[in-house]
């Protein structure tokens, strides 16, 4: 059943007040995929009565109060994205398109949802139960951070959102404990997975460098936040603190990741898979085509990219369903009216992390010092596609499903490391579960901007390529390889672009035409690079290019259709005033004199 979002639906669930109300900045979804679905069904499954206002009215308390208060808190989070990517680009232009809203139009979500919505609640309901922050937003907000929209380092968002409780990482164990113990009138300070603001320090935490000396000082940022990142291991993570203006903000040590069981019991809750009906009268939500169809098989990842959030919100550590709950969700979805035929995806941060983690890492906790991809797959972790073979194998034998697609990115360093399955697990998703083209991220070719972005040099993406021709040309096959890149990465010049486009052309044979523009979200090692310049691991400064025009530039020297059309191009070592200004100019690339340079894009 979808969560209640209007007084008539409360009236015909007969509840007269809910213990819990949820505030989102996405149209409301209920699908496996969506956080604050999966949070609003755990509590309604464990008794709770839970309602949802999604993208409520930011100005007039006409949403914000029609379900009333809640018996025991509010929850509010800025929906599946950060507001603030969602909403802007790194440059601060606005976004016209959302696809979690319906209608497809992003007009609904304010920037710093989270902050707004918080406030609204003060505002319309005075001395009322706890505001408890939850979701992407605020979990990679949850301490001091770099944000790149007010070029400043801010304070934790539970701070400037004068909210009660944080709730980070996914927060299924830490919502429910917190839910139980409002209920019976206890204390929560020692729940894991938690932050709350206090007038004095915990004993038994570790301090982290005050918001100010971080603010004021990039080494003292840097400092924090490596003490940070190497404390979020659930096994070997201290409880950290650090002060905060006049108050101290208590960040408790993370929640423990769930077993296979719990797994099972959260994704094998009846999810409507669809759009309320009420927000459906707004038009389509564009993530539902490829959410709607697809199964999430685990979470977590230890692949560690520097740019990705993952790590500090879902953890190292991956968990992984069982094999019967995810067969028995493919039968349901298989059952669905106006089901194709088609799983659109089986998969999760990284498709083919299923069933493979360390033994180590399971009995002691990840390694504080090293890196289980990188920069080579790390002998303990064994990979073993076995079970995901198995699982494929099932999958497609299961009635009324003619394919499932592996559309989540493969990690190829993974494949090639697992000397028993990985050539087997490749043939099986080449032969059976592509749509025709496969996803990989070399996201580079260069090896300093590759260091830069903590992925593994191009030796294992060409030994990759070649094993993925040989087994389409030996399943008869006409499919492809898709790449994602990324431009204007810390630590990468125009040069490394260039060296780029001519790898992707020589060794790849493409010519990419969407390349990711790097974006500092919160709370990653690339974004403490973008904000220090500096790598934070060997000290040294680093080239980074924050104009828009710079940016721009490395993303068109790649994605340009003509040599001519880029700029700086080899093969033309002259440099033009234009060029040491950083301006992007249609430039003749001859290894003659230029003719002439055509006007500013
Ligand atoms: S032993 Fe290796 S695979 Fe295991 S947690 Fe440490 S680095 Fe990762």
């Amino acid at each position: 059943m979808f969560l209640p979002t209007t007084p008539e639906e409360l009236r015909d669930l007969g509840w007269s007040q809910l213990d819990v109300i949820l505030i989102t900045g996405d149209s409301y979804v209920d699908s496996p995929f969506v956080g604050v679905s999966v949070i609003g069904q755990w509590l309604l499954k464990a008794g709770y009565r839970v309602g949802i206002i999604a993208q409520p009215d930011a100005v007039s308390g006409r949403d914000i109060t029609r379900l009333g208060e809640p018996a025991l808190f509010w929850g509010v989070t800025g929906g599946c994205i950060d507001s603030m990517v969602a909403n802007r680009t790194a440059s601060g232009k606005r976004r016209r398109e959302d696809d979690f809203t319906a209608g497809g139009i992003n007009l609904r979500r304010p920037d710093r949802a989270v902050i707004i919505y918080a406030n609204m609640i003060r505002r319309w309901f005075k001395e009322t139960k706890p505001i408890i922050l939850g979701g992407v937003e605020a979990s990679l907000r949850r301490i001091a951070h770099y944000d790149v929209w007010s070029q400043s380092v801010r304070r934790s968002i539970l701070i400037d959102a004068k909210a009660d409780l944080l709730v980070y990482g996914m927060g299924e164990k830490t919502v429910l404990e917190l839910a139980a113990r409002l209920k019976e009138g206890q204390a929560v300070s020692d729940l894991r997975g938690l932050c709350y603001a206090a007038a004095e320090k915990k004993s038994e935490t570790r301090e982290l460098p005050s918001y100010e000396e971080a603010a004021a000082d990039p080494a003292a940022f840097t400092e924090m936040f490596l003490g940070f990142y190497r404390n979020q291991d659930s096994l070997t993570a201290k409880g950290l603190c650090q002060r905060q203006d006049s108050r101290w903000l208590i960040h408790n040590p993370p929640q423990f990741p769930l077993t296979e069981t719990e797994m099972d019991a959260i994704y094998g809750m009846d999810f409507e898979r669809n759009l309320h009906p009420h927000d459906a009268l707004s038009g389509k939500v564009r993530a539902l085509e490829t959410i709607r169809f697809s199964i999430p098989t685990h979470r977590g990842c230890y692949g560690e990219c520097h740019f990705c959030a993952i790590a500090v919100h879902e953890g190292r550590t991956v968990s992984s369903r069982s094999e019967t709950s995810i067969l028995r969700e493919a039968e349901r979805l298989a059952s669905l009216p106006d089901f194709k035929g088609y799983i659109l995806d089986v998969g999760g941060p990284t498709a083919n992390m299923y069933g493979i983690e360390c033994k180590n890492k399971l009995l002691r906790g990840a390694c504080p010092e090293r890196r289980c991809l990188f920069p080579t797959v790390c002998a303990s972790l064994r990979p073993d596609h076995g079970r995901q073979i198995s699982l494929l194998k099932k999958l497609r034998r299961i009635d009324g499903v003619k394919q499932a697609i592996v559309a989540s990115g493969i990690r190829y360093d993974l494949v090639l490391a697992d000397r028993k399955h990985g050539k087997s697990y490749l043939r099986e998703v080449i032969r059976h579960h592509t749509s025709g083209q496969m996803k990989i991220a070399p996201e580079h070719s260069e090896e300093r901007v590759l260091e830069c972005m903590g992925k593994q040099c191009r030796d294992s993406l060409l030994a990759f390529r070649d094993l993925f021709r040989l087994l389409t040309t030996e399943a008869g096959k006409e499919q492809f390889l898709t790449y994602y890149l990324i431009a204007a990465h810390p630590g990468c010049t125009k040069e490394d672009m260039e060296a780029l486009r001519r790898f992707a052309s020589r060794e790849l044979a493409i010519h990419p035409e969407q390349v990711q523009l790097f974006t500092p979200a919160p709370s990653t090692i690339s974004t403490l690079m973008y904000h220090t310049e500096r790598d934070p691991f060997r000290g040294r400064k680093l080239f980074v290019d924050k104009t828009a025009s710079g940016r721009e530039l490395q993303k068109k020297i790649l994605v340009a259709k003509k040599a001519h059309l880029r700029y700086g191009i080899c093969g033309n070592t002259q440099t033009t005033k234009k060029e040491e200004e950083g301006s992007w100019v249609r430039i003749k690339t001859s290894k003659k004199k230029p003719r002439r340079n055509l006007p500013k894009h």
